[in-house]
């Protein structure tokens, strides 16, 4: 089968984190999921080569009355707007259809626990739309725990419940956003590999939503991923913008503390803002060269843009 030039050059990119539904149900004017003026559309992602998306489920619950409806709200645009444009972008359920898929795809994901409202039942309905993966909060202590402004605050009782659940339902823990205590709690917890979907290294980048050397090793150690996020206060505290040799200083970083297979890629497009050293999902060729000129190893680049986040979701 022929393939353009690009697929050829990047490998396929498996982006464990962005917020464009949220900033496309806040924002309608900037356009659809085909097209739009954010960070990530169809167009840019077939531009790009062979992209999958992870599409977060986001709601703000401390601004929105019932996070569960707001849920469904964002759960409805997806499906809408999956029909619309079907031949060309797919939603995709497995590493099968992940792998085999030849559109861009679309993995469904959740930010914000919270959107259970207490009820671990609702993990049913979330498998069920296909979601994979899903953080346990966001920047607000909820009913299963504290926020990375919390770091001493370790799971609610709800919490640690919800790991054995959203494992026995094929759902990965995602532990991006929360206290460090809570972060052991689900090392503690957890049976299967889970995943930091957007954190960097705290070592290069002192803020708290980055993870400790401490913590990469041990997300290292169960197999578990973190995926380099592009968000510019997370890649460098010096005041100036972040460039992707901060990227590659901070990959270069998580791969020796925690070991190749803990790379991934979540880059948080249309949840960040600022100077954007790369300003889209059209750009993420950039990262993937300047990666091989500071020495990674083919086999690491590949671990790092797919392969990685696959182990995670197949185990
Ligand atoms: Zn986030």
């Amino acid at each position: 089968m022929a393939t353009t030039s690009k697929e050829k050059h990047m490998y396929p990119l498996l982006d464990l984190h962005c917020d464009t539904l949220y900033a496309l149900k806040e924002d309608p004017l900037a356009g659809d999921l085909l097209a739009n003026t954010l960070h990530v559309d169809v167009e840019r992602m077939e531009q790009a080569g062979a992209i999958t998306s992870c599409f977060a489920i986001f709601v703000d619950w401390e601004e929105s009355p019932s996070p569960w409806k707001g849920a469904c709200a964002l759960h409805d645009l997806f499906l809408s707007s999956l029909e619309m444009y079907g031949d060309r972008i797919r939603q995709v359920r497995t590493s099968a259809e992940i792998l085999n898929n030849t559109t861009a795809g679309a993995l469904l994901t959740c930010e914000e626990g919270e959107i259970l409202e207490g009820d671990l039942s609702r993990l049913e309905v979330l498998q069920s739309w296909g979601v994979r993966m899903a953080s346990l909060l966001w920047n607000h202590e909820n009913s299963l725990g504290y926020p990375h402004t919390m770091p001493s605050m370790p799971l609610k009782p709800l919490g640690i419940e919800a790991i054995s659940e959203m494992e026995r339902l094929g759902i990965v823990v995602d532990v991006s956003h929360l206290s460090d205590a809570g972060f052991r709690s689900v090392l503690e917890h957890a049976r299967k590999p889970f995943a930091a979907s957007h954190s960097n290294s705290r070592e290069c980048t002192p803020v708290s939503r980055n993870l400790t050397d401490e913590m990469l090793r041990a997300l290292g150690e169960v197999g578990g991923v973190s995926g380099l996020t592009l968000c510019p206060s997370f890649l460098t505290s010096e005041k100036r913008a972040s460039s992707i040799s901060d990227m590659v200083r901070h990959a270069k970083h998580m791969l020796n503390v925690g070991g190749s297979s803990i790379l991934a890629i979540g880059t948080d497009f249309d949840g960040i803002g600022g100077e954007l050293a790369i300003e889209d999902i059209s750009g993420m060729e950039r990262l993937w060269d300047a990666l091989g000129k500071a020495g990674f190893s083919q086999s690491e680049r590949e671990g790092m843009w797919q392969k990685n986040a696959l182990r995670v979701f197949s185990a």
